[in-house]
């Protein structure tokens, strides 16, 4: 088994006197305080390294923390180690005969699943077992996977395939777990949670820009990436009243698999099929090319079964340079993330509307510097970056990001000289 000290729990008796001590005297950090009202306890975390102290305050005088104070005195209350599998850490405990508190894990803060080891089992000291759990994104019930929005004529329609599940360093690339993590905390794996979120565009004509992962794959790569399809296109696009059939334009701002796989479906006969009957499929030609002639570094991310039944089914249309795509939407290559990965600009009778794509894959990724390790080009990726947001500020343009879990769209605004989005209502 390996284990991570998290952190030390303290009782504390007196908070303004500890924190007297812990923040004033010894110059320490601490972060807001979280309130666990199952325990009637208030936490107040102070980062230490790659652990944490965590000093607990009673709030009711019957709970577990006052009544160790009132038995005890103030001081080391519990010691919690983290571990990959929380199950396996207590059956090997169990095979070995230590008494247990919990004998099954249980719900502990932030989705952790959490279990205390007896004191007399661990030499007179609480040990609390901790398994790390990506938290489910609220963002993704029913009342927020899907949401309209007017941009002059146009109305645009939030929709999503689920989530998928990506290494956080590798989202994230150069930028230390030590900040990515506070924002997105990862699961026991170190994948974060991303949204997978394709736009309708309803004006002339119904388009729809990327469709998700889609339905094809097999259960090893459900696994890998901890895809969530529970609110998937299907279903996400009959809340919002839009059929299949009713989509004309299919538009790929790249064709990665989180964003092309549901282009295509397999049906009964086991052939794969174009997702959307009716529609032309709109692809930019160098990403064409580089999909269909893949290297070592960019084979994981193209799977010709999502677009390769395009072509053969004669729906397939290369676009070779910017384009209007329909009155109102437009393509502009932002290259970085793929050689040819395009944006999609939106506007309508003085209204802008942006999806970005992988260019700002989560609201994390509008900060200069905070360019996913995924980016093939990540010096463009900086490049296009800094002028869509110059733009986007200058225009008030409504900006969509395909993968944040919580954020559809928002504002991208410059606060104290750094930027920021403002989420949308
Ligand atoms: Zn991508
Ligand atoms: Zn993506």
């Amino acid at each position: 088994m390996k284990a991570v000290l998290d952190h030390v729990g303290i009782a504390v008796k007196d908070l303004a006197l500890a924190l007297a001590f812990y923040r004033d005297a010894l110059g320490l950090e601490i972060d807001a305080p979280e309130e666990v009202s199952s325990q009637r306890v208030r936490a107040h975390f102070i980062p230490v390294g790659e652990s944490k102290l965590e000093l607990l305050e009673a709030t009711a005088s019957d709970s577990a923390i006052a009544k160790y104070v009132e038995k005890r005195g103030p001081g080391l209350h519990h010691i919690t180690l983290r571990v990959d599998d929380i199950h396996a850490a207590l059956a090997q405990l169990k095979s070995r005969g230590a008494k247990l508190i919990d004998e099954q894990p249980r719900a502990g803060a932030e989705g952790a699943l959490i279990a205390f080891i007896h004191p007399a089992a661990t030499h007179g000291v609480l040990v609390e077992l901790k398994q790390a759990v990506s938290p489910q994104p609220s963002a993704l019930s029913p009342d927020t996977a899907v949401r309209r929005y007017a941009v002059g004529d146009l109305e645009l329609v939030s929709v999503c395939d689920g989530l998928i599940r990506l290494d956080g360093g590798s989202m994230f690339g150069t930028v230390p777990k030590a900040l990515w993590e506070k924002k997105t905390p990862p699961d026991a794996r170190n994948r974060i949670a991303m949204a997978m979120r394709p736009l309708i565009v309803r004006g002339a004509r119904t388009m729809i820009i990327d469709a998700g992962v889609g339905d094809k794959e097999d259960a090893k790569f459900l696994e890998t990436f901890g895809v969530d399809r529970a609110r998937s296109l299907d279903v996400t696009m009959a809340e919002a009243g839009i059929s299949p059939e009713a989509i004309d334009i299919v538009l790929a701002t790249h064709l990665h698999s989180d964003h092309a796989g549901g282009f295509t479906y397999r049906d009964a006969a086991g052939r794969i099929r174009p997702r959307f009957p009716k529609a032309q499929y709109i692809v930019r030609r160098g990403e064409w090319e580089d999909a269909t002639h893949t290297n070592a570094r960019t084979r994981a991310g193209y799977l010709a079964d999502n677009y390769l039944p395009l072509a053969e089914a004669g729906v397939l249309q290369l676009v070779d340079d910017d384009a209007t795509i329909m009155p109102g939407v437009k393509v502009r290559r932002t290259g970085g993330h793929t050689m040819h990965h395009q944006m999609v600009l939106i506007e309508s009778k003085g209204k802008t509307a942006a999806y970005v794509a992988d260019m700002m894959p989560t609201m994390a990724h509008a900060a200069d510097a905070w360019i996913s390790g995924f980016d093939l080009y990540p010096m463009e990726t900086l490049t296009a970056k800094q002028q869509f947001a110059k733009e986007a500020m200058g225009q008030d343009t409504l900006v969509f990001f395909p993968h944040d879990p919580a954020v559809i769209a928002g504002h991208i605004k410059e606060q104290n000289g750094t930027r920021i989005v403002q989420p949308a209502s």
